[in-house]
């Protein structure tokens, strides 16, 4: 029997002529089932292209001049796995993935479920990104602390709803994220609140995707999170997380994000500055 479920449709996804996994089909072909029959209400009315290349930067670089907005460097392996990332406009999203990955999404070995995730995790951006942009479009600019604030609370709701949403069948557990937590509240400063913000939403949501708490699934980080600056925030956070997970689609401004500004504001604060 094979590993991976998905690897009955291999012969639909090859270079012609060849045994060889063509990145950009089998990329074309994940999007096709899992917004088909793996997450069928997500909307992804902003998805206009994905992209590959074994270059993954000149992907990005591609995807951006598409769009018309200059090219990020590729995301490390802390904030969005190193191996995929949305590049976005005002009304538009291209969704490009690393070509060593999008080939494993139809091998019959174990990193298939990680390929599987990390594609569906960045649709869920997507669906995000379609009720937050028309929002922040028509938003005042952010002054004084919430011009700080506001892209912690943005990075930790972000990541918090794409790992809720694409938990289940396709994910493995939150053992990955609570580690990178774990990792990153360990050299904690200042610098890496964005960062610490990012794997906190990658930790929570997949403990909400599995309806798990920490305490019962992880003691040990469960002591080094509370022990931390997250530490007298973490269960409101939970709660306020949740909150704005179940309104997403009813949200009436960026302001739906105050209550979070002031949890990661108190968060921020309580981390230590950068030794110099
Ligand atoms: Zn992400």
């Amino acid at each position: 029997m094979s590993v991976n479920p998905f690897y009955q449709f291999r012969h639909e996804v090859l270079e012609p002529g060849t045994s060889r996994v063509a990145p950009g089909k089998a990329l074309a072909l994940a999007i096709d089932i899992i917004r088909g029959h793996v997450d069928p209400t997500m909307n992804l009315a902003r998805l206009h292209a994905s992209a590959t290349g074994p270059d993954y930067a000149s992907a990005i670089q591609r995807a951006s001049e598409m769009l018309g907005v200059p090219a990020r460097a590729p995301t490390t392996s802390v904030e969005g796995r190193g191996m995929a990332m949305v590049v976005s406009n005002q009304t538009r999203d291209i969704v490009v993935v690393h070509a060593g990955l999008a080939i494993t999404l139809f091998e019959d070995h174990e990193s298939w479920r990680v390929a599987w995730h990390t594609v569906h995790h960045e649709l869920a951006h997507i669906h995000d990104n379609e009720y937050k942009y028309p929002l922040a479009a028509t938003a005042p600019r952010l002054q004084g602390d919430d011009a700080v604030t506001f892209p912690l609370a943005d990075a930790l709701w972000s990541e918090y709803h794409a790992e809720r949403r694409s938990s289940g069948d396709l994910a493995s557990g939150p053992e990955m994220q609570l580690e990178l937590l774990r990792d990153l509240l360990q050299a904690n400063t200042k610098s890496s609140a964005k960062l610490i913000m990012m794997a906190s939403g990658y930790a929570l949501g997949a403990l909400a995707g599995e309806s798990k708490s920490l305490e019962a699934f992880d003691p040990a980080t469960a002591a080094v999170v509370r022990a931390s600056p997250l530490g007298g925030v973490w269960d409101r956070m939970i709660s306020e997380l949740d909150k704005l997970y179940a309104s997403l689609s009813r949200w009436a401004g960026i302001w739906e994000l105050a209550d979070l500004m002031d949890l990661v504001g108190a968060v921020q604060g309580a981390l230590p500055p950068e030794c110099a």
